[in-house]
């Protein structure tokens, strides 16, 4: 099969490796679209990497035994290797697995780990069913596009009376508009984006405003009667936009984190959490039963296709990466079988 990998800085070709094989319940997919994440990082930095991405759909081609798919099934990828066996994992909470497999002792090889590529291995209890009239692209939001805002605001009980900061339009956070505006919710933006701001408010978000403008605090206090949000999510992981978040929102209000950064934000418990009585949230990804409202918001929303901006086939995920560092994309989808 083909696959990407990183040979240097802004650099990324396609290699022929040997197809992974299938064992006990795991199953082997065909990738039909692979969605692209953070992996532009590894091609902006130049580090040498072989196995990229963790967003996949596509077809089952072989299983080993008989398991919880068959041969033809449409599935989407999730992510990661979890054990199947904890209680995170039961609750289908696995994304939080603390005892993932090791996909090479497991498998004999690290062929089929990544997604940038033709095919890939999972255990078939993470290949969920794709609804007969969701194509293959729509699909492909049901990881990172749509999943981590979704488990978000499942936990912050957004709803159609709030007003929602929402900070940083890459494609988390363009399909966390989507999912607020599923939800009938009222979104304020921040992005220093012009091609990113433009796309929210396509999508039906109230405003996007600007970081870096020393007037933005003051002017969703503003737009907020003086009160602040109700419920505010970063998406960006940047320190200055999760301060923005806990100090714009109202007493009583909800904060989620979805972007991830390693640089520490600075917290004050009594002034930020306890006189505030603010709920602070961290999530990744989602659980295992919000599938179904993740693809009820995939059929429904008319706003898919705006949080999917390019589709283009896997020999030219040079140009897509080129694409994600320039900001002027949304969700960009890679079709690794495509001839
Ligand atoms: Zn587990
Ligand atoms: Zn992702």
């Amino acid at each position: 099969m083909q696959k990407v990998i990183v040979t240097g800085e802004c650099q990324a070709k396609l290699v022929e490796v040997a197809d992974p094989q299938p064992r006990e319940d795991w199953a082997l997919v065909k990738v039909m679209v692979t969605p692209m994440c953070t992996e532009y990082k590894v091609y902006r930095s130049g580090q040498r990497v072989e196995y990229l991405g963790h967003e996949a759909v596509g077809e089952v081609v072989a299983v080993a035994q008989p398991c919880r798919v068959k041969v033809g099934d449409r599935v989407v990828v999730q992510p990661q290797y979890p054990c199947g066996k904890c209680e995170r994992c039961l609750e289908g909470d696995y994304i939080y697995c603390e005892n993932t497999y090791n996909f090479a002792a497991f498998t004999g090889s690290r062929e089929g780990s990544a997604t940038y590529a033709q095919y890939v291995l999972k255990p078939s209890w993470l290949l969920s069913p794709i609804p007969a009239d969701v194509s293959w692209e729509h699909a492909g939001v049901a990881l990172c596009g749509l999943g981590p805002s979704f488990g978000a605001f499942e936990a912050t009980g957004l709803a159609a009376l709030d007003t929602v900061l929402i900070t940083g339009l890459g494609p988390v956070g363009l399909g966390a508009v989507v999912n607020a505006r599923f939800r009938a919710a009222r979104v304020i933006a921040v992005d220093a984006v012009p091609w990113r701001g433009e796309r929210a408010l396509q999508m039906g978000a109230a405003l996007v405003l600007d970081p870096r403008d020393p007037a933005t605090p003051a002017r969703i206090r503003e737009l907020t009667g003086g009160a602040g949000v109700d419920c505010a999510l970063d998406c960006s992981g940047t320190v200055e936009a999760q301060r923005l978040c806990i100090d714009a929102t109202r007493r009583r209000g909800r904060v989620a984190f979805v972007g991830e950064c390693s640089d520490q934000l600075h917290l004050t418990v009594s002034n930020d959490m306890i006189r505030k009585g603010l709920t602070l949230i961290g999530n990744s990804h989602y659980n295992l039963a919000h599938y179904a409202g993740i693809m009820q918001v995939i059929r429904q929303s008319p706003l898919i296709d705006l949080l999917i901006s390019h589709v283009m086939p896997m020999r030219d995920v040079a140009k897509a990466f080129d694409l994600q560092i320039s900001g002027q994309c949304a969700k960009i989808l890679l079709k690794p079988c495509a001839v």
